[in-house]
């Protein structure tokens, strides 16, 4: 009796998994399609200079317009898109769309103040073997100022493929690209690679800003990462700023610039065309 029940039991748990394996299948199938349809679109997030809230750059921001789910959120594909190895052509589109769209942003208002793109790689789309050369080809082709390109990698994955990360790297710094270690101070041993790696900006992770105003150990924190960064002469970008109150103690504690709901959202192409024009930049 009880063995039958055992049984049945790892029949419905095996039909469970099996059920699971088939759902991933057919994402995996959809994410594939969505490639060669090109169901993604960027939206962009401002990234200002706290001290005047002028807009400094955009952040983009890649979503999936589902033919019936509508706009899925990056959270819910990125993993997919990692485990599977889709990331990488979507990262590289992701990277050419951004990189034509300040082309055309800066063709279009030559006196802007609008310094930079920035657009997340992904670890396994950085440390593919040729992934400096990928870049320097996408620069070339949308014609972008690399300098006018940051690279933002989290410094989990810097550290996972920390030689490869290095070299390429390198061969982008030559170029004058910028990169960024994002969702800092969420890794575990980010201050032994800071000094090695070539890195011009940390964003300090929306986690330690959240309860910046009531949280004296947040707040030191958040202070000593700012320190840091002086130390080692890098900009700093504080994430996920959403009341008036974070951003005076970030003032308060030179925190150069932020991002955050307080300031804007991530804008639709649209939204962010009609933000360059209001703020006449
Ligand atoms: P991230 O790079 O740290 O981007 C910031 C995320 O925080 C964005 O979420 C943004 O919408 C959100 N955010 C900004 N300000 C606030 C705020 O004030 N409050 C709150 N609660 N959230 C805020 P999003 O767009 O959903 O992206 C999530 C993550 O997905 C990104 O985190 C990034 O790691 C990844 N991601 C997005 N686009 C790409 C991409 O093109 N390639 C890769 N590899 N990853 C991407
Ligand atoms: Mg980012
Ligand atoms: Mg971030
Ligand atoms: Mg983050």
């Amino acid at each position: 009796q009880a063995k039958n029940k055992g049984k049945a039991c790892s029949v419905v748990f095996e039909s469970a998994a099996y059920l699971q394996s088939i759902a991933k299948f057919k994402s995996e199938n959809e994410l594939r399609a969505a490639i060669e349809l090109e169901q993604f679109e960027l939206h962009y997030q401002p990234i200002i200079k706290l001290a005047d809230r002028q807009l400094v750059g955009f952040e983009a921001l890649v979503r999936w317009q589902h033919p019936d789910k509508g706009m899925v959120a990056p959270g819910d594909f990125i993993p997919l898109a990692e485990s599977t190895g889709l990331i990488i052509p979507i990262g590289w589109w992701v990277l050419r769309s951004a990189c034509a769209q300040m082309v055309l942003w800066q063709q279009d208002r030559p006196k802007s103040k609008l310094a930079f793109i920035s657009v997340n790689i992904a670890g396994k789309q950085f440390s593919q073997p040729y992934a400096g050369d990928i870049i320097a080809q996408i620069l070339t082709e949308t014609g972008l100022d690399p300098r006018c390109l940051k690279l933002e990698i989290t410094e989990s994955e810097i550290i996972e493929n920390v030689n490869v990360v290095l070299s390429t790297a390198e061969k982008l710094k030559k170029l004058g690209v910028q990169l960024s270690m994002d969702d800092f101070g969420t890794g575990y041993s980010s201050l032994s690679y800071l000094h090695c790696l070539p890195v011009d900006t940390l964003k300090i992770d929306r986690s330690f800003v959240e309860n910046i105003e009531s949280n004296i150990h947040e707040l030191e924190l958040v202070k000593t990462i700012i320190k840091l960064a002086q130390v080692f002469n890098l900009d700093v970008v504080a994430e996920g700023i959403e009341r008036e109150q974070q951003c005076d103690r970030l003032l308060e504690l030179q925190c150069e610039y932020g991002q955050g709901y307080l300031f804007s959202k991530p804008l639709s192409l649209a939204e962010a065309n009609n933000l360059l024009e209001s703020v006449n930049n």
